[in-house]
């Protein structure tokens, strides 16, 4: 069953990882995907593979497009929203960001700089503008949706590590405490107009941005989930296609824990 049908889903970080997995469940689903990523190959990339080409990997038949743009900056999302809209002639009724950088050091070490950037590419940075991160592609969708008289599902990657804290991310930390706040805010500000916001919060998955954990650290993670594993992107986009679809219809400002137990 097919349950993304009509929809026209923009992932951010559609490039790598979660960003890329969430793009191909979603296109399995029956969605029309906007991949868009900082990394515009990158991005192409995963439009490629959503084009199937007799691979069993993806559902056939979309019409998925490739889109650059660098969240952090206002300018750049304003003109993303615009392009997805004029390519498809409509706004996306599903968008999930997935964008998200590191930029690890301990309190005692971390630069202004460190902690700038990581603000502004996964939430915001008020300092530069207001309209950055997360904060400005939810923004900008939910003002494409509610212009438009369109219900929609606005899906944001935070982490477990907003919830809990973790050694030398305390920049990555507040950023992803953030966003759960940011999309509880939203989904009391837009249940009304028929858009559902929710945050979902990976705990350690295996992707690029993990592969520069250092294998020790990673092996002290692993010993504490009562899984015994760590996750896969798939795991992650498996909870956001549900949360994209209707069976999910009464879920708003959840933030679902993707952990393998991990911090229950
Ligand atoms: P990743 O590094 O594999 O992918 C991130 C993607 O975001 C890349 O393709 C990158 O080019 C893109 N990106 C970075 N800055 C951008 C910008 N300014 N504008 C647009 N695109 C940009 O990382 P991932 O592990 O797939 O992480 C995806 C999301 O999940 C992130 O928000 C991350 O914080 C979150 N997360 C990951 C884990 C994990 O264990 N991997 C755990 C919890 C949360």
């Amino acid at each position: 069953q097919l349950r993304l049908r009509s929809a026209l889903a923009l992932v951010t970080g559609a490039g790598s990882g979660i960003g890329r997995a969430v793009s191909v469940r979603l296109a399995r689903e029956g969605a029309t995907v906007a991949a868009c990523d900082l990394d515009r190959a990158a991005a192409c990339e995963t439009v490629w593979l959503l084009g199937g080409q007799g691979s069993e990997e993806v559902a056939p038949g979309g019409t998925h497009a490739a889109f650059q743009a660098d969240v952090s900056e206002a300018g750049s999302v304003r003109r993303l929203l615009e392009q997805v809209q004029a390519c498809f002639s409509r706004p996306p009724s599903v968008v999930v960001s997935c964008a998200g950088i590191t930029r690890d050091e301990v309190l005692l070490r971390m630069s202004e700089d460190d902690w700038d950037k990581v603000i502004a590419v996964n939430l915001k940075l008020p300092c530069y503008s207001p309209h950055q991160g997360i904060f400005l592609v939810t923004q900008a969708a939910a003002q494409a949706l509610v212009s438009s008289g369109c219900h929609g599902s606005i899906i944001n990657i935070s982490s477990i590590v907003g919830k809990v804290g973790n050694m030398g991310q305390t920049n990555y930390a507040a950023s992803k405490a953030g966003v759960i706040g940011l999309t509880q805010t939203a989904a009391r500000e837009l249940g009304r107009h028929g858009i559902r916001c929710n945050s979902v919060l990976p705990g350690f998955i295996t992707t690029p941005m993990t592969q520069k954990v250092p294998q020790k650290v990673l092996d002290k993670v692993i010993g504490i989930i009562p899984m015994g594993h760590m996750g896969d992107p798939e795991d992650v986009a498996d909870v956001v296609a549900f949360l994209a679809s209707e069976d999910s219809g009464y879920i708003t400002g959840a933030s679902v824990e993707v952990t393998g137990g991990l911090f229950m």
